[in-house]
């Protein structure tokens, strides 16, 4: 029984769960903590894709070749219980289990083949095995490894209902799954396993959470514990300064305030599910996202505890595959209403939008949404404007694509003068053209509308501007002493020792350093202070 009160939320990606090796990896992280612990797991690194893709091609008919993906599920799950767990009994029953969810999943997809056509359901229903299969073995190893522990499956204690295509949480009935089914066993001392992605929905169907949703299961069961901290382990360092394929020196950021990540992840930072910060703002419960492989590394911390730093802009993300759509008219002038219409119409039909501008002509509207839901956006808008459109009011609605949203953000924006005039003078020099702009009046973020051809050259200009290359990791708060001898008392020595002084709050704030200077020494001798 673990005497601790700390009850921590670890989630392992599906890199970090993705081969025995890294199984035993994420095994040994979890045995060294002292708390109660809940792990939620991804699929083991590509199969989530391997199972959408084969299940998506078989009822398009496209040449799938449903045995080998099916060979592929099998062989990637076995060849971890072999190394894992070698002869045990528990072996053998993981292998049947193995065998069976592929079974099931050929039928599917067989099945699929003949009807043509795929719902979001079966293919929920046919991605789950992968989470499942691997909370199952990276239990079971732990098991093995002297971790007292068990599976707790996300359908049942996880629960959702629809809004659009939104998924929204059921607070209470998560809240009362977790009182019930969690909290005893994590009381008693025992990691719970719990498979990432999944839940249950309002008709007690199985849903998946979208891509990337671990995260999001992660930082739910955490608001529904009562968590004192989560832990995302990753692929990655954690939060980057902008995406490394499009800069070459990206920097890992250091500490986030909930507000900046649920911005970077809301505009395309594939590092977090997009709702993962949500859960964990009532409580304020930090989260912080680390590399499964290099668990030393301090990653990124979220929280409210955020140091000052001296960047005002923290990182980058780009939105791609987007489009601008315009509503224009000069019969909307003065004329209340159109905003309103405009944007009524788009959620009856439950469409989402980002960036929204209109120039104080009133002559024009415009707006961002995704790229496959622009055709839908242009037509209920033509309906909704029929009227509006044939006294000429109103001309079509325009629609442009291969656009992206470029997110500038730092809580440091605000109150510091001169950003927006900084991300403007960086695209100008590259003669970038930005089609629409956007800054909300929290001045967290400034969002520039531009060409999607042009995201590259903009994110490595911008990351220049800002000098993000110069962000740093944070030291480990651990105290460090440092005694100072100084050789010499002139210009040079004076300052030196002036400057330490000076710095000695900021050292040891920042680097954890504490300073003293125990001697000085000159031409005259060397005065001690011991
Ligand atoms: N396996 C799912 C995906 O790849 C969920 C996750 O990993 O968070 O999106
Ligand atoms: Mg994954």
């Amino acid at each position: 029984m673990h005497a601790s009160h700390s009850l921590e939320v670890y989630k392992f990606g599906g890199t970090s769960v993705g081969s025995s090796a890294a199984i035993q990896k994420a095994t040994s992280i979890v045995k060294a903590t002292q708390s109660r612990l809940i792990v939620v797991v991804s699929a083991m690194g590509g199969i989530t894709d391997l199972l959408l893709e084969t299940a998506k091609k078989a009822a398009t008919g496209t040449d799938s070749d449903i045995d080998f993906a099916v060979s592929e599920f099998v062989r990637r799950h076995r060849e971890a219980v072999e190394n894992l767990l070698a002869d045990s009994r528990r072996a053998t029953e993981l292998r049947q289990i193995i065998e069976k969810s592929a079974v099931e999943f050929q039928s599917i997809c067989k099945s699929l083949a003949v009807l043509g056509e795929v719902t979001p359901r079966i293919l929920d229903v046919s991605v789950a095995r992968g989470e499942r299969l691997s909370a199952m073995i990276f239990q079971s190893f732990l098991q093995e490894a002297g971790v007292d522990s068990m599976v707790l499956d996300a359908t049942e204690i996880l629960f959702v209902e629809k809004r659009f295509s939104n998924l929204i949480p059921n607070r209470e009935k998560c809240l009362e799954a977790a009182n019930k089914r969690l909290t005893p066993a994590l009381d008693a001392g025992r990691v719970v396993v719990v498979p990432g992605f999944i839940a249950t929905g309002p008709e007690g169907e199985l849903l998946t959470l979208g891509r990337g949703g671990s995260d999001y299961s992660a930082t739910l069961l955490a608001e529904a514990v009562g968590a004192t901290s989560v832990t995302l382990f990753k692929e990655v360092d954690g939060f980057l300064t902008a995406d490394p394929r499009f800069v070459a020196d990206a920097r890992v950021v250091p500490e986030l305030t909930y507000r900046e990540a649920a911005e970077l992840a809301y505009y395309g930072a594939k590092v977090l599910h997009p709702r993962t910060i949500i859960p964990l703002l009532a409580n304020r419960i930090p989260l912080t996202i680390k590399n499964s492989l290099a668990p030393d590394f301090p990653g990124t911390k979220v929280s409210d505890d955020c140091h000052a730093v001296d960047f005002p802009v923290k990182a980058l993300t780009a939105m791609v595959n987007q489009s601008m759509i315009t509503v224009t008219g000069n019969g909307m002038l003065g004329v209340p209403g159109v905003a309103s219409k405009t944007f009524t119409a788009l959620a009856n039909v439950g469409i989402s939008v980002s960036v929204i501008t209109q120039a104080s002509s009133e002559s024009s509207i415009c707006f961002v949404v995704s790229s496959e839901q622009a055709k839908a956006a242009q037509r209920c808008l033509n309906e909704a404007f029929a009227f509006e459109r044939s006294a000429r009011l109103i001309d079509d609605v325009h629609v442009e694509q291969q656009i992206a949203v470029l997110a500038v953000v730092g809580l440091g924006m605000k109150g510091t003068p001169g950003i927006a005039a900084r991300v403007f003078s960086a695209m100008s020099r590259k003669k970038i053209n930005i089609l629409a702009i956007a800054q909300g009046s929290s001045e967290l973020n400034i969002s520039v509308v531009l060409r999607e051809s042009d995201v590259k050259s903009a994110l490595q200009e911008l990351h220049g501007e800002f000098r993000l290359e110069k962000l740093r990791p944070l030291p480990e708060r651990v105290e460090k002493h440092v005694d100072l001898v100084t050789l010499g008392s002139g210009q040079i020595g004076r300052s030196f020792i002036r400057q330490i002084i000076g710095q000695k709050h900021f050292l040891a704030q920042t680097l954890g350093v504490s300073t003293s200077c125990i001697a000085i020494s000159d031409r005259s001798g060397p005065v001690l202070n011991m």
